[in-house]
């Protein structure tokens, strides 16, 4: 644990990632820490394993049960968000973290007859939404999104 460079902190006030996570409530490991920080990082969402090859080649090394626990507790202690994509093997979880500012929330499309809802993310969406009406309605809040639509099965004849 000696070997480890310490990590700078980029902002002074912002709490470190052990306090964070003391702040959900979650007892403070290292691997808890080293995965929030290297999931902050990232500016794309990551699954277990992008997230394990990613530690691997920093020199940290993790057991995949052990990667997919810790993601689960930031998860769950709402860290990190979760969501679930469609795999080759069935629906996969895609974490992304929470505090970053370089992350965009996921959006919601919701079907405004039967309220089933979609998330996704898009670095994009805010972007167009301020081109189309020549200005920024939106400011530098990081809010997600909710769009009211009609899902396909709503929209199909009946
Ligand atoms: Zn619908």
């Amino acid at each position: 644990m000696n070997s480890r460079p310490t990590l700078a902190c980029p902002t002074d006030e912002a709490p470190s990632a052990a306090d964070r996570i003391a702040a959900c409530g979650l007892r403070v490991t290292d691997s808890r820490v080293q995965m929030l920080l290297a999931m902050e990082r990232q500016t794309a969402p990551m699954t277990v394993e992008d997230l394990m090859r990613h530690l691997m080649t920093s020199g940290q090394s993790f057991s995949l049960g052990t990667v997919y626990r810790v993601l689960s507790d930031l998860a769950n202690a709402g860290l990190l968000i979760r969501q679930w994509i469609d795999g080759v093997a069935g629906p996969r979880a895609i974490y992304l973290a929470r505090a970053n500012p370089a992350h965009v929330a996921p959006h919601r499309l919701i079907c405004r007859l039967c309220r089933s809802e979609l998330q996704f993310f898009s670095r994009d969406l805010k972007a167009s939404i301020t081109q189309s009406l020549g200005k920024d309605p939106l400011g530098s809040a990081n809010d997600s999104l909710d769009i009211l639509y009609c899902c396909p099965k709503c929209a199909e004849p009946a």
